[in-house]
């Protein structure tokens, strides 16, 4: 079979695979996959980031103002060829140029290393040229302007003449790639099956999905683009909206226990602390008093940063539900964690009244027999531990509230793990901090309380941004402070050698022990540890007997060493914001300054700037909304990885979420099992949410 016949247009379905299209080899199939495209439909499905707009089509003779030529301006050039010239420039670089123009005048078009362009351009025909006019040695040329022959009509254009979708490059795929291969690819768009019903495509004013996917690529005007952009989003929010709402439903149609709110323990619990709450504390803690008073089950976010206490308001709706007669469990994401709460809970809780116990995968079978009596017969209040709690077979008859550090969100299985006669309150906490428009959208399932003002008197980190020829201003920071008996960490994007020539934690570990950090304990930690491991080296270092920990960011989650003053993190370019500040946050914790040195690798300029935020705040939501500018929705949320894909536009736009929370709670509730919308079934049955 000939190639031609091979990919005759005709055959084009959605479910043809991407090398049937002309002109896609073996090579870039490979690339496609990486990025999960095989068939038409995964090209078509994957959008343009934004478009170039270049519907000012002119001709040479009306972009000349008073004869003058607009240098530096992106034009839209219409104009024929006059002639074509290959050669080799003196460095031997192949160099195409052309006249273009009419008979009135002409300029010159000048292509670098790529030779193929001499063949591609007809003498005496009519093109298009889109690119910036730049003056050298008197005469005015177009460089390497994107080019293609004038069509029929302005929608028979691809990459000129009218607004051209730029797409993410992927795999080294260029966007003018994919915007090629997309319009070999668009006439099967017709064969999608719509998976939003009419009536609510109606109500909303959105496009049905053929027409959005043609307009998503190759729109004839910005508003026809922004609506395609909206359908997709409004039904990824609305795929997100039904499973968070029949999350919450089964949750909250379940029983609990009835906490009364009752101000006069709380006010005495919260007087008897070292230190006034702040208001914001106190706002979150009767959000959850409130929440305790009812038989239907708390589902609440507690957000707050690294550090603005949120142990205190948890301790504070414990304290009630204790006094109440019940059971708390704490479930932390690390024993050195749980450890930490059960120090500072029993500093707190004065026994005899109410005595914390731990329940640790680590202890003998001994200890967790007696955990696990103390808490059968409910002499045992307040229990702390790890998904020990989970996965121990625990008799949870008594349980009202669990309170969940670090996690957005606790899973179903998980819930119903505690689950006794009754179903536990739930509070879940985190320090990632999520603009409220965001959190509603990807934890709407929960309420939420946020945390945003830090306790008086906290010594902000100080933060350096070094050039990469100051690395050693950052050892020598980390030599003082050891120097001092104080400790440091030193934080890498990946655990070994990568392809990406990135400095990694293992190779790092083993240099800088035997050079800059010769002499000093040092320790290794990283994600590929088991569980048992880390918590051993992460004991190490809370007792000082390792002084500088070199790690990845699992030691982002929690950890409070107060003797930890530097922090050094390498790489610091491949790291979001929001991230970088959580790291941070583990140093200066304690009595003394916490110190924090930025070493970007191979940064780029916009990397550079966006690491001087750091320097600049210590707000962690601040930082959060920038990350969101500048990186979109995608890290900060988890959605990526969860397959769902919304626009920073859609994630932040309260209208169209409202359209898709109303839209999903009928269908929760009048048609639960989708036979309205049976596109959308397989949808939502595949999808996760953020954890
Ligand atoms: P996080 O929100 O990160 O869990 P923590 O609850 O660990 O923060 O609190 C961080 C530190 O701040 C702790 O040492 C705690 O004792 C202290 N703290 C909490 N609330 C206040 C307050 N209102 N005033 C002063 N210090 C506080
Ligand atoms: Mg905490």
């Amino acid at each position: 079979m000939s190639p031609v016949a091979k990919k005759q247009p005709g055959a084009l379905i959605l479910d043809t695979p991407v090398e049937e299209l002309a002109g896609v080899g073996p090579v870039y199939v490979r690339r496609l996959k990486r990025v999960e495209i095989e068939t038409v439909r995964d090209l078509l499905r994957y959008f343009p980031r934004r478009y170039d707009d270049l519907r000012d089509v002119k001709t040479l003779d009306e972009i000349s103002r008073f004869g003058e030529l607009p240098i530096g301006e992106r034009v839209t050039l219409k104009a024929k060829i006059i002639s074509v010239n290959s050669r080799r420039s003196r460095y031997g670089k192949a160099l195409v140029s052309a006249q273009i123009g009419s008979e009135k005048g002409t300029i010159e078009a000048i292509w670098f290393n790529q030779p193929f362009v001499a063949k591609d351009l007809k003498t005496g025909q009519e093109y298009l040229f889109s690119g910036k006019l730049r003056e050298a040695y008197g005469r005015v040329s177009l460089q390497s302007p994107t080019y293609e022959p004038v069509k029929a009509t302005v929608d028979g254009q691809t990459h000129t003449a009218r607004l051209v979708p730029v797409y993410p490059e992927r795999e080294t795929i260029s966007s003018k790639w994919f915007r090629q291969k997309i319009r070999l690819a668009l006439p099967a768009a017709n064969q999608f099956t719509e998976d939003l019903p009419e009536a609510l495509r109606k109500t909303n004013n959105l496009p049905g999905i053929a027409d959005a996917i043609k307009h998503i690529h190759f729109p004839e005007t910005p508003e026809q683009a922004e609506r395609a952009r909206t359908r997709f989003d409004f039904t990824e929010l609305f795929v997100m909206q039904i499973l968070t709402q029949r999350l919450r439903a089964s949750w909250r149609n379940q029983g609990a226990v009835k906490i009364p709110y009752n101000p006069k323990i709380t006010t005495k619990f919260i007087n008897s602390l070292p230190w006034k709450l702040t208001d914001d504390q106190r706002r979150a803690t009767h959000e959850i008093l409130k929440d305790l008073d009812s038989k239907a089950p708390m589902l609440r976010l507690l957000e707050g940063d690294v550090g603005s206490g949120k142990t205190a308001v948890a301790a504070a709706a414990a304290n009630q539900v204790i006094t109440a007669g019940h059971q708390v469990a704490i479930i932390a994401p690390t024993e050195v964690l749980a450890r930490q709460h059960f120090a500072t809970l029993s500093a707190w809780f004065e026994p005899p009244e109410i005595k914390p116990l731990m329940l640790l995968g680590s202890q003998t079978a001994k200890e967790k027999k007696e955990a696990k009596e103390l808490i059968a017969s409910c002499e045992g209040k307040l229990i702390i531990g790890t998904h020990a709690l989970i996965q121990e077979d625990v008799d949870w008859s008594n349980l009202a509230l669990a309170i969940v550090d670090e996690q957005h969100r606790f899973g179903v299985e998980q819930r119903k793990a505690l689950r006794g006669q009754t179903a536990p309150h739930l509070l879940s906490m985190t320090a990632t901090p999520i603009p409220r428009s965001l959190a509603l959208t990807a934890y709407g399932d929960q309420d939420l309380s946020i945390i945003k003002e830090m306790p008086e008197g906290r010594v902000p980190v100080k933060t350096v941004l070094l050039s990469r020829g100051d690395r050693d201003a950052a050892f020598s920071a980390i030599r003082e402070a050891l120097g001092r008996s104080e400790q440091a960490f030193i934080i890498y994007p990946v655990i070994a050698d990568s392809r990406s020539g990135l400095k990694a934690a293992e190779d790092e570990y083993h240099n800088l022990s035997k050079t800059v950090l010769a002499g000093y304990e040092t320790g290794l930690l990283h994600g590929r540890l088991s569980a048992e491991e880390k918590d051993a080296v992460m004991t190490k270092f809370t007792n000082q007997e390792i002084e500088v920990l070199i790690s990845t960011t699992v030691v982002e989650v929690g950890v409070d060493v107060p003797n930890a003053t530097v922090m050094v993190i390498e790489e610091a370019q491949r790291f979001g914001l929001a991230q970088l500040h959580q790291l941070r946050g583990r140093v200066g914790r304690g009595e003394n300054m916490g110190r924090c040195y930025l070493l970007p690798g191979q940064a780029k300029d916009d990397d550079n700037e966006r690491l001087e935020t750091m320097t600049k705040t210590q707000s962690g939501f601040t930082l959060a909304e920038k990350d969101l500018e500048l990186r979109g929705p995608g890290e900060l949320l988890g959605t990526k990885q969860s397959g769902f894909d919304v626009s920073l536009a859609g994630l932040t736009n309260p209208q169209l979420l409202k359209a898709a929370q109303t839209a999903a709670r009928d269908i929760v509730e009048h048609d639960p099992d989708l036979k309205t919308v049976p596109e959308l079934k397989p949808r939502v049955e595949g999808a996760v949410l953020p954890a």
